[in-house]
């Protein structure tokens, strides 16, 4: 965060605001994470600070400390609404478009509160007067973390807020094993779990807490894996009615994409995942090394994300989706075969 951005943030808390925290649209560990680790300093320096979140988060998440206080925009439209028409304050953690909120997009565009943004994607809009951008960083829930340094407020770290963070640096980061896990993060990590975070028993409610419906769709996705050996690369699908059979609940494919990039010698994977409410083949893409799906995401699939982890959409059916994804490879096969 530059010195200028950092004094207007002090300046802006330094009395009692009305505040609104929001995630974006089908939040992860690191969006929930985040804005509950914020949320929790707000309250106890006086601030009135709600979560106020696009949509519902996954059971894997629902142990949370405080996720209870979590105010869903399409459960709960008319408070949530009333909360972002009323705040003063509005800060929007692991996103970096106001589009990312989706169906909560009008209401933050017709508030008069002032912005501020922390996150670690590529390529941020200009909507906030504090930007803290950082695509170094592994997860925005370390970002909070060195937000709370610049604050020199860590005493205030709690064993709950520490419990918050650590779940978001570990799940952005797939265990410390994504190269953007640095000697800084594992420092981060380390003061965490001084705080109280107990790194042993996150580990379980996120990565040991499947229901056997769930394991059974795995199944079906590993069924379904391709490999497109020329382009080095991988995909998974899942039908509606796949789902169905499993009796999908939100979160079940989280992870899933993972399996394709395990394979020997891939450097590219994608899962289409087809959602017949709204219409779409939601898709995440996963890369290793210098491909990046960023890019691929951004120009074909309406999507963003990092340089190694992106998600996007499509309009078409699943097979017509999965055919453009094929017919589009021959232009990155040099990109892939680096
Ligand atoms: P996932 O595949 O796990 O949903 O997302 C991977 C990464 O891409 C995350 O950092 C997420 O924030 C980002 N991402 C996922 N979906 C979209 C999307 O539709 N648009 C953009 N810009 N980013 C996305
Ligand atoms: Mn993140």
């Amino acid at each position: 965060m530059k010195a200028s951005e950092l004094a207007v943030l002090k300046e802006l808390l330094a009395t009692p605001k009305k505040i609104v925290i929001v995630p974006h649209k089908n939040p992860d560990g690191d969006a929930m994470g985040s804005t509950l680790a914020l949320y929790q300093y707000l309250v106890k320096t006086g601030h009135k600070a709600h979560v106020v979140s696009p949509n519902d988060y996954p059971k894997f998440l629902k142990w949370l400390p405080y996720e209870d206080t979590v105010v869903k925009f399409d459960l709960q439209n008319k408070k949530a609404v009333r909360l972002i028409n009323e705040a003063d304050l509005i800060f929007t953690l692991d996103f970096n478009a106001l589009s990312r909120v989706a169906e909560m997009e009008p209401a933050l565009q017709n508030s008069s509160a002032q912005f501020v943004m922390i996150d670690h994607h590529q390529q941020p809009d200009d909507y906030a007067v504090v930007t803290y951008s950082d695509t170094s960083v592994c997860a925005t829930c370390q970002m909070v973390y060195h937000t709370f340094e610049m604050l020199e407020v860590t005493d205030l770290i709690d064993a709950d807020m520490a419990t918050c963070l650590y779940t978001g640096i570990m799940t952005d980061t797939g265990s410390f094993r994504f190269r953007s896990t640095t000697a800084t993060t594992h420092q981060v990590i380390a003061a965490l779990i001084a705080k109280g975070a107990d790194n042993a028993l996150i580990h379980e409610k996120i990565y040991d807490a499947n229901n056997f419906s769930r394991m059974q769709l795995l199944g079906t996705a590993l069924t379904n894996l391709h490999r497109l050996e020329e382009y080095h690369a991988a995909y998974i699908t899942l039908s509606q009615e796949e789902l169905d059979a499993h009796d999908f609940q939100k979160g079940d494919t989280e992870g899933f994409v993972n399996y394709g990039l395990s394979l020997e010698n891939t450097v590219l994977a994608l899962i289409f995942i087809e959602n017949k409410q709204e219409g779409i083949i939601k898709i995440s893409l996963r890369s290793k090394g210098d491909f990046s799906v960023n890019l691929m995401a951004r120009e074909h699939f309406e999507g963003g994300g990092h340089t190694n982890a992106a998600g996007g959409k499509s309009d078409r059916s699943l097979e017509d989706t999965v055919a453009y994804f094929i017919s589009i490879l021959p232009q990155y096969k040099e990109a892939l075969n680096e």
